[in-house]
Parts: structure tokens; C-alpha cells; sequence
């Protein structure tokens, strides 16, 4: 099985990740522009069980941006952890960004493409969405 981990910018915590990241978006959003402060954020959503920490759980952060969806965070230094919803409590979805290793990805395409930056080109030819996919795997 593969895995892949990543470490926060302070050290406190390792993440690993089992088996495969699957379905990978890109994601345009300008909630995810203004947390990262990138273009576009690439996101992978995963089951809970795939997800392992290493490290004190009490210093997480999760802060709840909208009812019921959350992002968890390092209190520390900020880096992301993952970001969950009540309504769909065995997935979680995590930026694949800082992940070292042996990766299994499928990119799938852009959403939220309708919320762009401006100053940004899609220059690839993966499928673009202007808002979220729709996954009729979660159906
Ligand atoms: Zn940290
Ligand atoms: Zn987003």
C-alpha cells in the first residue's frame, strides 16, 4: 500500500495518508485562495480511516467557517489539516500540496472555476467546473 506524509511548518505534527488520494480537484474558490494564498488549492477528499496523525491531537484547531463545514489547522503555526463536514462524517478532505512520497493522484479537473482569480490562466486541458463537481460517487 502506498503512503505518503506530510509535516507542519513547526514540526508539531506528521500527517500519513494510506492507500490512494483518488479523485483530486483543483479547487478555485475564493475561500481556499484567501486561506492558502495561491491560485488554486488541490484537494483530495479521503476516508477518515486513510488519515493518520502523528502528534498531540489537542493542538488542532478546527475552525467552523459555515455551519457545520470546518477546517482543522496546526494552532500553532496555521498549516492545514483537513477540512470536514457534519454532514458527511467518514470523509475528509486534505490539500495534497505538502505531501511527500510515493502519491497516487488522479487529477479530475477545476471547480468553483467561476470564482477564479482573475490574474490566474487554466492552461491545461483537464474538464473545468464553474462551481463544485458534482461526485455521483457520494450519492
Ligand atoms: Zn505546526
Ligand atoms: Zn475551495
Amino acid at each position: 500500500m502506498t503512503s505518503a506524509t506530510s509535516t507542519c511548518t513547526c514540526g508539531t505534527f506528521t500527517t500519513t495518508i494510506t492507500g490512494s488520494f483518488g479523485d483530486v480537484r483543483y479547487c478555485h474558490c475564493s475561500r481556499c485562495r484567501s486561506k492558502t494564498g495561491t491560485a488554486f488549492t488541490a484537494n483530495a477528499k479521503i476516508h477518515r480511516s486513510q488519515w493518520h496523525l502523528d502528534g498531540p491531537p489537542q493542538s488542532i484547531t478546527e475552525f467552523e467557517h459555515t455551519p457545520g463545514l470546518y477546517n482543522a489547522f496546526c494552532s500553532r503555526c496555521g498549516t492545514p489539516l483537513y477540512a470536514r463536514s457534519d454532514q458527511d462524517p467518514n470523509d475528509i478532505r486534505i490539500r495534497i500540496g505538502g505531501f511527500q512520497g510515493n502519491i497516487d493522484v488522479t487529477i479530475t479537473g477545476h471547480v468553483w472555476v467561476n470564482s477564479k482569480a482573475t490574474w490566474y490562466e487554466i492552461e491545461d486541458s483537464l474538464r473545468q467546473f464553474d462551481e463544485a463537481y458534482v461526485d455521483a460517487s457520494t450519492d
